[in-house]
């Protein structure tokens, strides 16, 4: 007995051994939990190499990532199912106000919501076979030092624990004050980004309409348009500190507009690329990022995508989609919602669960059409990266 014990032990070790040197042990951990060693997926986060991959793909295959805005466990499950089911990878980002929200109404810290979804992207993007980069939105001059300096020092720790950076990039948001002053924050910023292997997106001109609280809907129109001028000026700044991503403005303006409401001019892109290219050669195409992108035209879409978009944020469209299965949720069930009358209502009807579990499968779908739209659905590079 004590005999075919040691002997079915050393066969478990014959095959621990053989597993690990399995040719797709990079991807797959064992855990040896005592009994019999087992494998599990590991999905981890886009490391910086496979984020700069992504980029680098999308840029010469003429497609985008949608980036998605979270603020909840549930935004961020209907996202990845989304990313998975269109074999798409995918960017995840959280705004200050989503930070803000997620930590909770007492507590209304930005940063540390924006870590407690990070964390729970980590997580929860280990189930699923295609990479997600985490990215956080619009920060004003204002806002840096109580929003990405904490995130940084957040990746600093987890980079000195052997893990990777907690965002694999960040945007600075200069639009607010001069290009001269934008540029030395976002100098700084990029330099400091850089040493973290994480990738800082710049905007010059101003993307139009209100989300998150700030307004720019009474700018002239012409700060909606960046010039090609700015395009060089910004290239040449950052481009030998570290890999940048740049939210060039083209007329954009975050929110839902009814078809016609928006003008938007792609050609500026094409113009401003065309300036970079021509003073210092091909290969400094920039990766650019469209902004407030609700209710684009098929046309424009593509327009963006052929001049270098390889990111394209989506908040407007995805928040509806979540929304408006709830609506019905709530409309066909009124009297199962509501203690009406001295009646107790229908449990099973409102228990949370009931509907956000709709608000993410609607969420999902529209992410799916986003894929679709920009192109990036069957690209994953999940297995060559
Ligand atoms: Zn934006």
């Amino acid at each position: 007995m004590i005999i075919f014990a040691h002997f079915a032990f050393f066969l478990r070790l014959k095959n621990y051994g053989k597993e690990r040197h399995a040719p797709d042990s990079s991807r797959n951990i064992l855990v040896n939990t005592g009994g019999t060693p087992y494998k599990v997926l590991v999905m981890p986060i886009a490391t910086p190499a496979q984020y700069r991959a992504m980029l680098d793909a999308a840029q010469k295959g003429g497609y985008a990532y949608p980036a998605i805005n979270v603020t909840s466990i549930t935004t961020i499950n209907g996202a990845l199912r989304a990313f998975a089911e269109a074999k798409s990878d995918g960017i995840i980002q959280v705004s200050t106000g989503g930070g803000e929200f997620a930590s909770g109404t007492a507590v209304k810290d930005a940063a540390f919501g924006a870590i407690v979804l990070a964390e729970a992207c980590h997580l929860l993007a280990e189930k699923y076979d295609v990479l997600i980069a985490l990215h956080t939105d619009h920060c004003h001059p204002a806002k840096v030092d109580g929003f990405l300096k904490p995130l940084l020092e957040a990746s600093r720790k987890r980079i000195a624990e052997g893990k990777g950076p907690l965002f694999q990039s960040h945007m600075f948001d200069g639009s607010v004050v001069d290009l001269k002053e934008n540029l030395e924050i976002s100098k700084a910023l990029l330099k400091e980004c850089a040493e973290l292997g994480i990738i800082l997106e710049v905007e010059a001109g101003c993307v139009g309409g209100e989300e998150d609280g700030h307004d720019t809907s009474g700018l002239p129109s012409e700060k909606l348009y960046t010039t090609p001028e700015d395009m060089v000026e910004v290239y040449e700044a950052l481009q030998p500190i570290g890999r940048f991503l740049f939210a060039a403005t083209f007329g954009n303006v975050h929110g839902a507009y009814k078809p016609g409401a928006v003008k938007l001019k792609p050609t500026i892109l094409r113009d401003g690329q065309k300036a970079v290219m021509d003073k210092h050669g091909d290969a400094a195409e920039m990766d650019l990022v469209f902004h407030g992108g609700s209710g684009t035209s098929s046309e424009d879409l593509q327009e963006t995508l052929d001049y270098g978009v390889v990111k394209m944020n989506i908040d407007t469209d995805t928040q509806y989609a979540f929304t408006r299965p709830i609506v019905t949720h709530m409309c066909a069930n009124i009297e199962g919602v509501l203690k009406i009358d001295g009646e107790v209502g229908d449990k099973k009807q409102y228990d949370p669960r009931s509907y956000l579990k709709k608000g993410e499968l609607g969420l999902s779908q529209r992410m799916v059409q986003a894929c679709n739209d920009l192109k990036s659905t069957g690209k994953t590079i999940y297995s060559k990266a």
